[in-house]
């Protein structure tokens, strides 16, 4: 074996063990090994780098012990030795999120801005800005930053770094990664927002040992994000698992990014409030963005019985359905996911996802992928965002 090879096989366990503790940690070295099936001396090897270099460090297992012996020692990333930035970007608003070595946001803040009144110079000069601004005011966490993440609604070429197109911007094709690569100096990467929900999850412990699996994002709008191999799927032009583009009907409903019978014409919550007013006496929206509480009261209108209501949801589940099924086909994996904040009405959709997808697939071809909702938490573009810009930590 060539010495290169050697060290790039060390170099992939030291991820593996960076990434099993900050999934894990604080764990026991023989837990490292299990969970990376590295060998013992292998682990040794490479926490003692990890250790000297102030990467880890040993805590004491605060859990209570039964026996007289010493308690455990445990080790866990030490949050305080490397930071990254992400930023999230959404209509009218960025949002700053200062991330630790375990992938916890320590810091955030919130400006409002009019995203959709910048050109690409402006946008950038105004994104440099506020990270400098941001990033000025914790100093020692700024001498340790180690890369960052913006994360946007939209399709983005993750390659490139550009915006091809997103709702938060009047404009197509803007690179957003240049300008803060060069004020950073450091690795910048940008994501789309459905696709970062689905890293997040990845991260979770209970999906430590699930390698294939589709996130389904809806909500505002319908997006994806796949997991494949164990790796985020990004496609070779960056833009992969537009799932909310699909089509349920090709002479369907008009949809947000222009053509008609996407899924997400189904199935977003503008499409879902649209198609329930023409039918139903509900109060005026925003026309691209029902409130929660405006998507709530409809929700509970067909939980409550309303037959118009309950049709809606059951229509866009069985749209939901058909794409799952194009799911299972294309790709078997594991599970899909859905989550976002329109998993609120779930229950609702339910039986309209599996009536489209038993409609759309033989029975072998839906094979024992388990449907599962996820509960929606704001934070999750952030935590997704954070734990993307920390793979740049080696
Ligand atoms: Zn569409």
């Amino acid at each position: 074996m060539k010495k290169s090879d050697t060290e790039q096989i060390r170099a992939a366990n030291r991820v593996d063990i960076i990434n099993a503790l900050r999934v894990f940690g604080p764990v026991a070295r023989v837990d490292i090994g299990r969970i990376t099936r590295l060998s013992p001396a292998t682990v040794t090897a490479i926490t003692s780098e990890l250790a000297n270099q102030g990467v880890i460090a040993e805590v004491k297992d605060s859990t209570p012990t039964t026996g007289r012996g010493r308690p455990r020692v445990l080790i866990d990333l030490n949050p305080n030795h490397a930071y990254v930035l992400g930023i999230k970007l959404s209509i009218n608003e960025i949002r700053l999120m200062l991330g630790d070595l375990k992938g916890n946001i320590i810091a955030e803040s919130v400006v409002t801005a009019k995203t959709q009144a910048h050109n690409q110079d402006s946008l950038n000069e105004m994104l440099v800005s506020q990270a400098q601004h941001f990033m000025a005011g914790y100093p020692e966490q700024a001498k340790r930053l180690v890369s960052l993440g913006i994360a946007i609604q939209g399709f983005v070429d993750v390659h490139a770094g550009d915006v091809v197109w997103s709702p938060a911007l009047n404009m197509r094709h803007v690179n957003l990664t240049l300008a803060l690569e060069a004020a950073f100096n450091c690795p910048v990467d940008l994501a789309n927002d459905a696709n970062c929900i689905a890293y997040a999850i990845h991260k979770q412990p209970d999906f430590a040992n699930c390698r294939d699996f589709a996130v389904l994002m809806i909500g505002y709008g319908v997006g994806g994000g796949l997991i494949v191999g164990g790796e985020l799927y990004s496609g070779h032009f960056g833009a992969a698992a537009e799932f909310g583009h699909t089509k349920f009907s090709h002479e369907g409903p008009q949809c947000a990014c222009g053509r008609r019978g996407c899924i997400e014409a189904y199935v977003a919550d503008y499409a879902l409030y649209r198609d329930a007013s023409a039918v139903m006496d509900l109060p005026a929206t925003d026309r691209r963005h029902p409130s929660e509480k405006q998507m709530s009261r409809l929700t509970q209108l067909a939980r409550d019985g309303d037959v118009a209501a309950s049709r809606l949801f059951h229509q866009a589940g069985k749209a939901l359905g058909f794409g799952i099924a194009n799911i299972l086909a294309l790709l078997s994996p594991q599970k899909v996911v859905v989550t976002g904040p329109g998993v609120r009405a779930f229950d609702q959709m339910q039986a309209g996802i599996l009536e489209g997808i038993e409609d759309s697939l033989i029975p072998e071809l839906i094979g024992r992928a388990d449907i599962i909702q996820y509960p929606w938490s704001q934070d999750m573009t952030g935590k997704g965002i954070i734990a993307l810009a920390l793979k740049h930590f080696r």
